[in-house]
């Protein structure tokens, strides 16, 4: 199970809306999101991974702390989103890098996992994961193996996979294998767009007839329903962003409880020091 951290604002959608120049003068609204993200988790007894934004820490280092002390992994999403298509690997390495300096420091938890802002390492970027493997990362949450118009690997392993031997554990969000096609189940906006027994049939399916574990996010905007609305931004975008945002709660409870979840580290690495 695991959060994307990073606020309503931030998201890539409205990045032609929302300039990080004036990301600072928007309401946050992350304290109280999170905190229904986590009163939902300590309701159901599950610990999760929290991929989060350098940027948002810096800010909010006490908010970030309480998700450490809770038991939670602590794990980055770069420190500004930008998308690892739109860096140079010089930028990706600094922005990687700070980011993880800065929650290492405000965690107290050594930093393993980094998620890419819209999963954007594919083909054309693998030299990504060795980037994050130099900088002392253990595993990478960031590759969609499906054909999206914002992102996606249709060709990558469906399931943890390392490209070299020694190198970094890249661990796929899941996907259901239908008629030779991967159809998308690891959670975001699909999670609020498609019926909830989709995705229980999914991950029942990856969980029993695959053997493998199924991999989860959200965003805390998610469990926002009365998040301030972006006005300017593309309908499509606006359409995505908004959609059955009053459902998710309800749906992510039912989630919790139909299946065992916890922290990736926990899982993956056979590593609960964090
Ligand atoms: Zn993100």
């Amino acid at each position: 199970m695991s959060v994307d951290v990073e606020e309503y604002f931030q998201v890539w959608a409205f990045a032609r809306s929302t300039s990080r120049a004036d990301w600072a003068g928007f309401p946050s609204r992350i304290r109280e999101s999170l905190g229904t993200a986590l009163r939902l988790f300590d309701e159901a007894g599950v610990k999760a991974t929290f991929f989060t934004l350098g940027w948002i820490a810096e800010r909010h280092p006490d908010l970030i702390r309480s998700i450490a002390d809770a038991g939670h992994e602590i794990a980055s999403h770069g420190y500004a989103h930008a998308k690892i298509t739109e860096q140079s690997q010089q930028q990706f390495r600094e922005d990687v890098t700070r980011a993880k300096a800065i929650l290492e420091d405000v965690s107290g938890q050594r930093v393993l996992g980094y998620r890419a802002p819209s999963f954007s390492i594919g083909t054309d970027n693998l030299w990504a994961l060795d980037v994050l493997h130099e900088t002392g990362h253990e595993y990478s949450s960031s590759i969609y193996p499906v054909v999206h118009d914002h992102y996606g690997m249709p060709s990558a392993s469906r399931f943890p996979f390392r490209l070299a031997p020694g190198g970094i554990l890249e661990i796929p969000m899941s996907t259901a294998n239908v008629f030779g096609k991967n159809l998308p189940c690891g959670g975001g906006g699909y999670f609020r767009l498609m019926p909830y027994n989709y995705f229980r049939w999914s991950i029942r399916r990856l969980n029993e007839v695959e053997g493998q574990s199924s991999i989860f996010y959200l965003h805390p905007w998610e469990l926002d329903p009365d998040q301030p609305r972006i006005k300017n931004a593309p309908l499509k975008s606006r359409m995505r962003h908004y959609v059955n945002l009053d459902k998710t709660e309800g749906r992510l409870r039912r989630l919790l409880a139909d299946f065992r979840w916890d922290r990736m580290d926990r899982i993956f690495l056979g590593d609960c020091s964090g």
